[in-house]
């Protein structure tokens, strides 16, 4: 079988583990890579631990279950822990199945991988800005920002998407992609946080607390998430809102009113706190809630009720007053304006349009010898190890497919 000539543009996640099975598969391959060093976003992952992938993941964790099904089939988390196991990294796995190195750095996924693609001779030109791709009559040629030219029977668009654009990313992989007659669906930053229109976030800044939140559109619950629930000075973030952000952009897109209802007192029931505030009533108000909630909401929570006077004696309390109280402990709403903007997101929603690839390799079904991995797809999964599976995954099965 004749030896494939492939070039890959981006050394991301994807890329980087598409060269690698590329070359194991017997193919001459190079990466092309705008920044100095190949994966600057992993080392950002995960809070710098890079939760690499998720042990339980299924096809299922993503916006297009069939699309990524054959990818997370071949490759899945336990084939990604084997793969990373063998270049040595031990897995760490911790709750709901989120998977670290055992070092806790993300540097380590990066180290391990840079040294297997030095181990088995991937070229990495770095500083090389694709900003040209043609279809030539034995495969393609791409052209840098510089002016160098690279050919190649087959080439792999790994360029990510637009999430984190510091890192590299900066959204030019559509333009490539559309220079071969491929489309992008809409794109829209996901995993981000929720800017709220709020009186109350100079005070609330900086305040987490473990509670429930849940994405309400037209007093309906759309989506409830269970976890740390973190306020900053423009709005709210957190685990669990980074998980409802998705549907929120979808819906605020539409330009529809959503809210996100915090639930402050999580583990107890109204009827507990009735009791505690009952057996509170010779206390001021303010003091009746420490212990039940952190203490730098409470001024803003008995203003939210309604309630001037903050030393007021819970006996004092109007029946009113109480009532709104209790009611605020377990649903405050706060309007979603809008999210931050893809420098905060994760991840990018959107992307090349599944239907213009081919799911079981990854190649274009629009121009042979063409193919995609990673966040450029219009694939992206919850918070937790998963879009980085799906990057390893779509690296492996594209990796595979272009060196046969
Ligand atoms: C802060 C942060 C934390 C995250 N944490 C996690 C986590 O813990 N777990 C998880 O599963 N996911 C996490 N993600 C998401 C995950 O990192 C991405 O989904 C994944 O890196 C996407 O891989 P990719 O190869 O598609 O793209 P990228 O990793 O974005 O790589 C694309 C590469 O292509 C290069 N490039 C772009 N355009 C060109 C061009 N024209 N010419 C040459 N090179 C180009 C870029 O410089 C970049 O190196 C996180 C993302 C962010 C931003």
């Amino acid at each position: 079988m004749k030896q494939q000539n492939i070039l890959i543009i981006g050394g991301g996640a994807s890329g980087i583990v598409a060269a690698i099975i590329a070359r194991r598969h017997k193919a001459n391959v190079t990466i092309l890579e705008r920044n100095s060093k190949i994966g600057k976003k992993i080392l950002a992952t995960g809070n710098g631990r890079c939760n690499f992938t998720n042990a339980n993941t299924t096809k299922n964790d993503y916006n297009h279950p069939e699309f990524v099904s054959k990818a997370i089939d071949v490759f899945g988390p336990k084939m990604t822990m084997d793969f990373f196991e063998s270049l040595g990294i031990a897995p760490k796995i911790e709750d709901l199945g989120k998977t670290y190195p055992l070092s806790e750095q993300a540097s380590s996924i990066l180290d391990v991988l840079v040294y297997e693609i030095n181990r088995i001779g991937v070229n990495v030109v770095t500083d090389a800005y694709v900003k040209s791709i043609k279809k030539t009559n034995n495969g393609f040629t791409v052209q840098l920002e510089n002016g160098e030219r690279y050919d190649a029977d087959k080439v792999i668009i790994s360029t990510g998407g637009k999430a984190m654009p510091s890192s590299g990313s900066d959204g030019f992989g559509y333009k490539l992609a559309e220079q071969l007659g491929h489309h992008a669906t809409k794109v829209f930053p996901a995993l981000v946080k929720l800017k709220l229109d709020s009186p109350y976030l100079k005070q609330l800044d900086g305040v987490k607390i473990p509670g429930r939140v849940q994405l309400m559109h037209r007093n309906q619950m759309l989506q409830e998430e269970e976890g740390d629930v973190l306020f900053t000075k423009t709005g709210i973030s957190g685990p669990t809102i980074l998980q409802i952000s998705r549907k929120a952009n979808t819906l605020l897109a539409e330009k529809q009113e959503i809210w996100i209802k915090v639930i402050l007192v999580n583990l107890l029931t109204r009827a507990d706190v009735e009791k505690r505030l009952s057996l509170s009533a010779s206390r001021p108000v303010d003091f009746s809630l420490v212990g039940l909630i952190h203490k730098k909401i409470i001024p803003s929570l008995l203003k939210e009720a309604g309630i001037k006077d903050h030393s007021i004696l819970v006996s004092q309390l109007s029946p009113k007053e109480k009532n709104k109280l209790l009611q605020l402990l377990f649903d405050w709403r706060f309007l979603v304006m809008e999210s931050h903007g893809f420098e905060d997101a994760q991840v990018t929603a959107g992307g090349i349009d599944i239907n213009e690839i081919k799911s079981d390799t990854l190649e274009s079904k629009l121009v042979k010898g063409l193919y995609f991995t990673g966040e450029i797809i219009d694939i992206d999964g919850l918070c937790g190890g998963y879009n980085l599976q799906w990057a390893w995954s779509s690296g492996y099965l594209a990796g595979k497919s272009a060196s046969n």
